[in-house]
Formats: structure tokens, C-alpha cells, sequence
């Protein structure tokens, strides 16, 4: 039997992903359609991003399952029309790949305080002996496919990384908190903060004035999970006052970042416009079309939301 799947998302990534979907559809060996305008009573499976216009799944009386394109679903999970498996995108080759590139990267530049030498007008000769990554410690907040993977790359580079989760957790190489008491141990070692959290409401403003207070003075924080996980003010009083030395910051409250906001202009802030990773269409279609697979196969989805949790 053909099964029909709608790709629901804004035009410019039908372009992107029409083809490698095809092409990864064609590799699993079903009988399909695929489009982006079908009757709703007829569609198996929706190729989804959450702000296409697809928001009511009432008429959709056949589908299987919703397959999201992005790692993110906050902006779908509380959908009440949403009832049947809602899957996230885990694309290890390309999303996951990505972050641990652009978190590295990060890390490494203010671990070796590469700015000093890159903006240096005055051409001062500053010869310091390099640091030494095993002296300074790496906090983690979220262990899931992209927490853990920048553990372990920082890990590999003998960074001691500690990383914190709803859950208990065992990862060689580092040390995996959990709880309140767990966040609290982490931020107080963290010299280098890494925010790899979905938004939930449990995950909003995680950082706050009395976190951040928990610090070394002088940490660095690079975010890109999500930008409500941080308090603004409270983030711009720490700058201020030194107990953070430098945010990097891809993701926002308002997105784009409004021009007069106070982060575009403090010394101490990097803005990145949401670019830290982002899903390769051929290995994200590999993907979605896996999980296909299975649902034809009668074997589970991979990489379900859970609701009740947000993500
Ligand atoms: P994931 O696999 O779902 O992992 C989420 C992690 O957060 C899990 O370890 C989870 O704990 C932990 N967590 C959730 N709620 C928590 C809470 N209340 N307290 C403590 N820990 C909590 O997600 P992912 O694929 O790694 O992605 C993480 C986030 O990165 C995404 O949600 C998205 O916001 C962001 N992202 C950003 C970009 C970008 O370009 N900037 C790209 C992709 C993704 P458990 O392990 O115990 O469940």
C-alpha cells in the first residue's frame, strides 16, 4: 500500500529537503507520495516543522505520526490536536555534529583567551604560557544527544566535564549530576558553563540572580539551547559586576535579537543569530525516513516527545 507523507514547513525547506527525502524514502523500500498539499484524511505521516501552517491535526484521521525537523518542540508539545507520536529530530551526523563543532569552538576561545591576540590594536607582544584545559572545569546543564556529545569532544581534550540532567546518569569520562543540590555543585565548579537545556517550564530562567551567584567569579557562559533558560537582567547584573566575564549567546527571548537590546551592545556578550548547528538535510531525512521504517515495521518510533515532560 502507498503511504502518504506531507511535508509541512515554509517553502524554503521543501527546496532544501525534496530531494534528499526522496532519496532516503527510495532507500527504505516503500511505496510512497510525497508532497507538501494532500487531503488531510489521507496523510500518513507529516514531516514537520512548528511553524508551518499546519496547527490543527483534527482533520489529519490516518496519521501515523509527526516527525519534527528540528531538535526543539517547544512550540508543539502542548498542541492539544497533536495526539499521536510526535518525534523529535536527532540527526548525529549533521545537528549533532554541528553543536559539538560550535561548542567546542567556544570553549576553546575563551579557554585560551584567543580575543587578546585576535583584537590586539596596541600589537602588545602578551607571551603567556598557554592554559592547561585539565585546570579548568566545563559544567554541562542537559545530557541528551547534544550534551553529551560536547562532553565527550571536551572530554577528549581533557577538560574535567560535569554535567547535569533530570535524570541520574552514568557517562564515562565525566560526572553526571542531577537535582537541585546536583545544579548547585555544578555551578559552583563551572568556569565554563554550557547551556544545552530544552525549554520547559522547569528549564526557564534556570539561570537567575541566585545561580548565577553560585559561579566562580569570572566564569564564562555559552548558551545554545534556549534563551528563556537565562533571567536577561540578572545575566547583564553578573556581567556588570564581573562574577561573568563573557557570555556566548546563539539563542534569545525575542529572536532576531531587537536592535536595542542591551546584549548586542555590552562588551562582554557575543551574539551568534541561532546558528550553532543546525539540521543537514540528507542526514536528517535519513533519519525521519527511519523512523518511518519502523512505523510500517510495527517497531517503535525513535526519539518520542514526552509530553508530560516538554520535551
Ligand atoms: P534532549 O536529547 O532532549 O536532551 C535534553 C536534556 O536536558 C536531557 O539531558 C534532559 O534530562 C535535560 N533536562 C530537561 N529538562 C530538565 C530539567 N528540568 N532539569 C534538568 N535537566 C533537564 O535534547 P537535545 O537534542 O540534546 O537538545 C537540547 C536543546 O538544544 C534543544 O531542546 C534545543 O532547545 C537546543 N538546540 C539548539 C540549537 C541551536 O542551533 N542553537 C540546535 C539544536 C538544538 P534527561 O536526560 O534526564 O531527560
Amino acid at each position: 500500500m502507498t503511504i502518504n507523507v506531507l511535508f509541512a514547513a515554509h517553502a524554503n525547506r521543501w527546496a532544501q529537503y525534496e530531494t534528499p527525502l526522496r532519496t532516503a524514502l527510495d532507500a527504505i523500500g516503500i511505496d510512497y507520495t510525497l508532497g507538501t498539499d494532500m487531503a488531510p484524511e489521507t496523510v500518513d505521516y507529516i514531516v514537520y516543522a512548528p511553524n508551518s501552517d499546519v496547527q490543527d491535526f483534527t482533520p489529519y484521521t490516518r496519521l501515523k505520526a509527526v516527525l519534527n525537523l528540528w531538535a526543539g518542540v517547544e512550540d508543539a508539545v502542548g498542541n492539544p490536536t497533536l495526539t499521536v507520536p510526535f518525534a523529535r529530530m536527532v540527526d548525529d551526523e549533521g545537528l549533532t555534529q554541528g553543536m559539538v563543532e560550535w561548542v567546542t569552538g567556544h570553549t576553546l576561545r575563551h579557554h585560551l583567551g584567543m580575543d587578546a591576540h585576535i583584537v590586539n590594536p596596541d600589537h602588545t607582544w602578551n607571551a603567556k604560557a598557554p592554559p592547561v584545559s585539565a585546570d579548568r572545569p566545563v559544567g554541562i546543564l542537559g545530557l541528551g544527544e547534544l550534551g553529551t556529545a560536547c562532553g565527550q569532544a571536551l572530554t577528549g581534550l581533557g577538560f574535567p566535564v560535569t554535567g547535569w540532567a533530570r535524570s541520574e546518569k552514568t557517562i564515562e569520562g565525566m560526572t553526571c549530576l542531577s537535582g537541585k543540590d546536583g545544579l548547585h555543585d555544578v555551578l559552583r565548579q563551572s568556569q565554563i558553563l554550557i547551556l544545552l537545556l530544552p525549554r520547559t517550564p522547569e528549564t526557564e530562567n534556570t539561570l537567575n540572580r541566585e545561580s548565577l551567584a553560585l559561579l566562580p567569579e569570572g566564569a564564562f557562559i555559552i548558551n545554545p539551547g534556549r534563551g528563556p533558560l537565562i533571567d536577561d537582567d540578572a545575566l547583564l547584573e553578573a556581567l556588570d559586576s564581573g562574577q561573568v566575564a563573557h557570555a556566548t549567546l546563539d539563542v534569545f527571548r525575542v529572536e532576531p535579537l531587537p536592535k536595542d537590546h542591551p546584549f548586542w551592545a555590552h562588551p562582554n556578550v557575543t551574539v551568534t543569530p541561532h546558528i550553532a548547528s543546525e539540521t543537514r538535510p540528507p542526514s536528517a531525512a535519513r533519519a525521519i525516513a527511519e523512523n518511518i521504517r519502523r512505523g510500517e515495521a510495527g517497531e517503535p518510533f525513535l526519539y518520542l516527545v514526552d509530553r508530560d515532560a516538554g520535551y
